[in-house]
Parts: C-alpha cells; sequence; structure tokens
C-alpha cells in the first residue's frame, strides 16, 4: 500500500546522514492512507517524491536554503506541486540545496553541504544535491530540482542518476522562487528514463499563471522506444576541454561508440561561441538575481530584524539573511545592471546569448542531438572550491549554454571513475524532449 511504501521511506530518511531534506512532511504518513483509502488512481498514486526547497508548498516551510526565508510558510502550491497532488504523489519533505540555487555543490546551505552517498567527503553537486542525492541513496524514489545553469544535470552526474533540464517554457515556474527566470527551468530527477518521462507527463503543460509557459501536445511516455538508428549525433569539440578528466572523456566516447554500434551515427561539430558562454551566464544571472532577490527584506516573507525604521530593518535583515555567495551575486548584478555599466556588461551579454543559441540552431540543422560530458570532472570533494568562487564557476562550463539557449538536455549515468559516477548529456532542439529521451532510453 502507499502507507507501507511511504513509512519505509521515511524510516529510510530518519537514518539518514547525508542531510539531504531541509524539511520531512509530517502529513506524509496521513497522506498515504488517505490515498489508499480513495483508492486513488492517478499516474503516481501512491508514490513518495521529494521537492526541491524553493519550490513553494502549501503548508510545508519553503527556504530555499536560506537564513532569510527561515519560518516561511507559502500559502500556495507551486503549479507542479498542484499536478503531482493530483497525480496521487505523496511529498516526502524538501530537499536542501545551495542558498538561492545559487551555486554548484550545495555547500552554501544555511543547513550545512549534503553528502555525496557514493562517497561521503565528496560533494552531489548542485544545486540540486539533496534532490539527487535522496534518489541516490533511496531516500524517495523520484524528486524535482531547478535548473538555472545545471542544477539539475550536475548533481545528477555526480550522484549517478538521471535529471532533465527541459525545453523553456515547457514547465510552469509558477511558484519556484525565481533566481534567474529567463534561465531556469524546474525538472525531475529519478533513477531511470522511463521514470523522467512519468514525471513530465504530470508536471509539463501549459500554465497561464507563468507568462512564459507553452503549450505542447508531447506525450512523454510515448518518446520511449529503444531505437537510435539513423540518429545523428554531434560531438562539440569544445565541450571536452581543457580541464576535463581523462576518465570521464573516456567514458563519454565509450558511450559515443555504444550509440554507433546500436546503429546512430556521429561527427564532430564544432559550437564556437562555448568559450564566452561561462562569462554570459554569470552575468546574466546575477543581474537577474540581484532585481528577483529585491523583494526579500524582511517585510512580506520569513526572517525579520529590528530596526528603528523600515530602512535600518530592510538593511540588517538583508545583512544577515542571506549568505556569502548570495550577497556576491547580488552584489555583482547589481553592478553590472547600474547606469554606465549596463550596455559594457549587461547587453553585451545578451548579445553573447544570442550568439550562443545560433551555435545550436545551426548544429541542430545537422544533428539530432549533442553528445557531451555533463560535468569535466567527477564530483570532487568537501570544501575543495569552497573559497574559490571561480573554480566553482568552472565546473559550469559544459551546462550553462544549455540555459543561454533554452535547449533541453538529459544527464544520465554513463560510467564509473574511483567509484564516483560519470554524467554523459544529451542536447536536443527546441521542444524534442522526445529525441533525448529515446536515446538516453536506448542507451540505459
Ligand atoms: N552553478 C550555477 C550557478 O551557480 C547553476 C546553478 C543553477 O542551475 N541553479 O549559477
Amino acid at each position: 500500500s502507499a502507507e507501507e511504501v511511504t513509512a519505509s521511506y521515511l524510516e529510510r530518511i530518519k537514518k539518514s546522514r547525508i542531510n539531504a531534506y531541509t524539511t520531512v512532511w509530517e502529513g506524509a504518513i496521513d497522506k498515504a492512507r488517505e490515498i489508499d483509502e480513495q483508492g486513488h488512481n492517478g499516474p503516481l498514486a501512491g508514490i513518495p517524491i521529494a521537492i526541491k526547497d524553493n519550490i513553494s508548498t502549501k503548508g510545508i516551510s519553503t527556504t530555499c536554503s536560506s537564513k532569510i526565508l527561515q519560518g516561511y510558510v507559502p500559502p500556495y502550491d507551486a503549479h507542479i506541486i498542484e499536478r503531482l497532488k493530483d497525480a496521487g504523489a505523496i511529498i516526502l519533505g524538501k530537499t536542501n540545496m545551495d542558498e538561492f540555487a545559487m551555486g554548484t555543490s550545495t555547500e552554501s546551505s544555511c543547513y550545512g553541504p549534503t553528502l555525496n552517498p557514493w562517497d561521503m567527503e565528496r560533494v552531489p553537486g548542485g544545486s540540486s544535491g539533496g534532490s539527487a542525492a535522496v534518489v541516490a541513496a533511496g531516500e524517495a524514489p523520484i524528486s524535482v530540482g531547478s535548473d538555472t545553469g545545471g542544477s539539475v544535470r550536475c548533481p545528477a552526474a555526480f550522484c549517478g542518476v538521471v535529471g532533465l533540464k527541459p525545453t523553456y517554457g515547457t514547465i510552469s515556474r509558477y511558484g519556484l522562487i525565481s533566481y534567474a527566470n529567463s534561465l531556469e527551468q524546474i525538472g525531475p530527477l529519478a533513477t531511470c528514463v522511463s521514470d523522467i518521462a512519468t514525471l513530465m507527463d504530470v508536471i509539463g503543460g501549459h500554465d497561464a499563471r507563468d507568462s512564459t509557459s507553452i503549450k505542447t501536445e508531447t506525450v512523454y511516455k510515448d518518446a520511449l522506444a529503444d531505437d537510435v538508428s539513423g540518429l545523428k549525433i554531434g560531438v562539440p569539440a569544445e565541450y571536452f576541454g581543457a580541464g576535463i578528466d581523462p576518465a570521464v572523456e573516456n567514458s563519454v566516447w565509450d558511450a559515443i561508440q555504444l550509440f554507433e554500434e546500436m546503429g546512430a551515427s556521429w561527427e564532430q561539430v564544432s559550437l564556437p561561441h562555448t568559450s564566452y558562454a561561462l562569462a554570459a551566464y554569470y552575468i546574466i544571472a546575477m543581474s537577474e538575481a540581484s532585481s528577483n532577490l529585491a523583494r526579500f527584506d524582511g517585510t512580506r516573507y520569513g526572517y525579520r530584524n529590528e530596526g528603528e525604521n523600515w530602512h535600518v530593518m530592510a538593511s540588517r535583515t538583508r545583512a544577515e539573511g542571506f549568505g556569502a555567495e548570495v550577497k556576491r551575486r547580488i552584489l555583482l548584478g547589481t553592478y553590472a545592471l547600474s547606469a554606465g555599466y549596463h550596455d559594457k556588461y549587461y547587453l553585451k551579454a545578451l548579445k553573447v546569448r544570442t550568439l550562443v543559441k545560433q551555435d545550436f540552431d545551426l548544429a541542430f540543422k545537422e544533428f539530432d542531438c549533442l553528445i557531451t560530458p555533463t560535468m569535466p570532472t567527477p564530483a570532487f570533494k568537501l570544501g575543495e572550491k569552497v573559497e574559490d568562487p571561480l573554480a566553482l564557476y568552472l565546473a559550469d562550463v559544459n551546462t550553462v549554454p544549455i540555459n543561454l539557449a533554452g535547449v533541453p538536455s538529459i544527464s544520465l549515468p554513463c560510467g564509473f571513475t574511483d567509484g564516483l559516477p560519470i554524467g554523459l548529456q544529451i542536447i536536443g532542439k527546441h521542444f524534442d524532449e522526445a529525441t533525448i529521451l529515446k536515446a538516453a532510453y536506448s542507451f540505459e
């Protein structure tokens, strides 16, 4: 029964040593019993799920792993939460993340880092590290995260699970607390591609409350054919650049070889503006963040400090409520948007974004999908990059171009090195999730 399944996950969560949940929902068992009693027959009836802590859940604390949102309990559900509830899913709890989804390691959380279940001295990736780690550790069968520049795919790669960043506009962002809204999408994580498709069929689709939400007729489950014959794969040289771990490189080439054996063909392709993507991404993301995070001033949500007037209260609240990385990004974003620098940084970054997108448009005239490593290395050690934000930003080199272009991309396990999982990234055309799901399904 749903109750037994939920109870067994809750039991496992109790024994956890990886610090992946920020909140375990105390109503889960009652909800499971209710689903049993109703004889609910939705597509996810009785299936427990974990939700990243930046997705609004009515009546369940939602904090973005930030001190500034301590005590905030949303009065409404995000669009995807409404959909998941209708489908019969049971929310187990909220998962740990980098504060406001800014990071690649889940180390900037106010709750402390989540540990990688494969090696507890290593990071699980980020920013949806909790969502990937719970799936890898058997603390939830499926989960959702958000991906602004790799935050679903990076932890999927580091934790050896499957994660999809859908085409921009595919899943409503209503109720997702924005970090950089022109780049981000909610994305599913699971142990297999078919669960990803099932989840997409539930959470994807149009919602009038998100003006960037698009009507699509895709039935993701229909994509799950075991057939890549005739598939034309492009392999972009720029994604195998300096800093790539040889084991990662070999593993991805082995995967490409396997696709060839299964009847696909591949050729090298160049995406010449890739090297500018990282800089453009960070300018755009920080600019949007500086504006999106202006609403956290102690007046409306969560934590509030004292002060003789509003200005003092708001400024103390923000000084104490935000962590170092979030402050760094608000400052840099505010600088990039300020009069006199706006053209030089922000507008320039937007132009580069267009060039990056055009690289993909051109490549997809010739190829059905592109294959690359998701991350240049396997999971790194906890603490290894905390003192060096630039080193951390560099880890995103293969994931951020996809968000700049808005195309879909899936990460799935393709091997191991020293006991650590390696992730393969398959990138598709806008709204062609079907092709990358099919390729991933055939490969796994
Ligand atoms: N690591 C990237 C960043 O810090 C991506 C984060 C994300 O996708 N939310 O911006």
